[in-house]
């Protein structure tokens, strides 16, 4: 059995001890000290890191039968060490840990929604709750946690045997058996629990809520206390500020902002829609006109810069609607898109003749006898066009 230092003072941030045992666990160098001050992880918590004397703690972990094992990057010289803690990550944790008792005791007794578990992760922390809460009871409860934080409430540390536990109003049924830590929030939150948490509950600082979702027939509420709310809210500002500035309009103002865009670049993108359609009849009418004549079939084999894959099937479509007519259209720039058609009762095959000139010019594609199309052409568009030529003079 390791004493754990962290059961009686959270704040013990310094100490010494005896390296018991030195044992592997997965490989790595553990050491199990006589008692310590880093926090395993346990209860939603995770473990603390910091230095034994010179050797770095990299994990730490509480085993089955009692121990803790710390996990560290080398064997100490010698078996007394000095002991030293990460304190902002563990005040981080403390702050957090305590707020989601303060947050979790808010939403059961304002609301009866009681907390199925909670996680303290390296961003965020969570608290799943056991009912679906609507965003108003939400910000109910987040508002009453925090006048418990602003009240700086006591968050005392206390020992109960099983008989005086059987008679206090615990939040929650313990898991375990036996004496167990309670941790008693002045008249608002009595809970067993072995975690690290502030002395009172001005410490939290703040609990914000940063988000909620439905999970498993509940609400899970996404929280930041402390320093995580103030880094939260430095992280929306600078966003909001970036948008404010590129918009031009006040904070309040950002959600119709942005409709209006999306509603201006959906009418835009109709506009270019319709305009690319009237161009391409024009475009597809002044080709046709101009086409070549081979025997009984006028042929239009051109590149045109600036027709996307789209714009050149259109063009195609509308030449082809003519009896008589073969089309191939190169697009442009590289790699370019193309696309080969032909009218109805032609005998060529626009299928094998698009895969002939995207074999020989670095593309892929194909399509039936009628219509066939293709893209990521490399070589020059003139290179094709006469691929071209050469294919239908064979
Ligand atoms: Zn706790």
């Amino acid at each position: 059995m390791t004493e754990r230092l962290y059961y009686h003072d959270p704040y013990l941030r310094e100490f010494d001890a005896d390296v018991v045992e030195q044992t592997t666990h997965e490989g790595k160098i553990a050491l199990v000290l006589d008692r310590t001050a880093f926090y395993p992880t346990s209860g939603g918590q995770p473990f603390d890191v910091g230095t034994l004397s010179d050797v770095r703690v990299l994990d730490v972990i509480d085993t089955d039968d009692g121990r803790i094992l710390h996990i560290v990057d080398r064997a100490p010289e010698g078996a007394r060490v000095a002991g030293t803690i990460d304190w902002a990550r563990r005040f981080d944790h403390m702050q957090q840990h305590t707020g989601q008792h303060v947050l979790s005791a808010a939403f059961d007794r304002l609301l009866s929604a009681r907390t199925e578990s909670f996680h303290l992760g390296a961003e965020y922390s969570t608290i799943d709750l056991a009912r679906e809460l609507s965003p108003a009871e939400i910000a109910w409860g987040e508002a009453e946690a925090n006048r418990v934080v602003w009240e700086d409430r006591p968050v005392a540390i206390r020992f109960a045997g099983p008989d005086e536990i059987a008679r206090l109003p615990l939040r929650k049924e313990p898991k375990r058996e036996g004496t167990l830590r309670l941790i008693d929030v002045q008249d608002f939150d009595l809970s067993a629990c072995g975690g690290t948490h502030v002395a009172r509950t001005g410490a939290i600082g703040l609990i914000a809520v940063a988000a909620t979702e439905r999970f498993r027939g509940g609400s899970r509420i996404t929280f930041l206390c402390g320093g995580r709310a103030l880094a939260g809210y430095r992280a929306l500002r600078d966003a909001v500020a970036g948008s404010v500035r590129a918009l031009s309009v006040l904070p309040a103002e950002l959600p119709a902002a942005i409709e209006r865009l999306q509603a201006d670049g959906k009418d835009l993108r109709r506009q270019i829609k319709d305009f690319q359609a009237k161009l391409a009849a024009q475009e597809a009418d002044a080709l046709a006109d101009a086409a070549d004549t081979a025997g009984e079939t006028r042929r239009v084999i051109a590149s045109l810069p600036g027709w996307d894959a789209a714009g050149l099937k259109l063009i195609a479509s509308r030449i082809v609607e003519r009896p008589g007519y073969l089309a191939i259209l190169v697009g442009d720039p590289s790699p370019a898109p193309i696309v080969v058609a032909r009218s109805a009762g032609l005998p060529h095959d626009s299928g094998a003749l698009l895969r002939q000139l995207v074999e020989r010019h670095g593309g892929k594609g194909g399509g039936r006898p009628e219509l066939a199309q293709g893209g990521g052409i490399t070589s020059a568009p003139a290179d094709v066009l006469q691929s071209a030529r050469d294919l239908l003079r064979t």
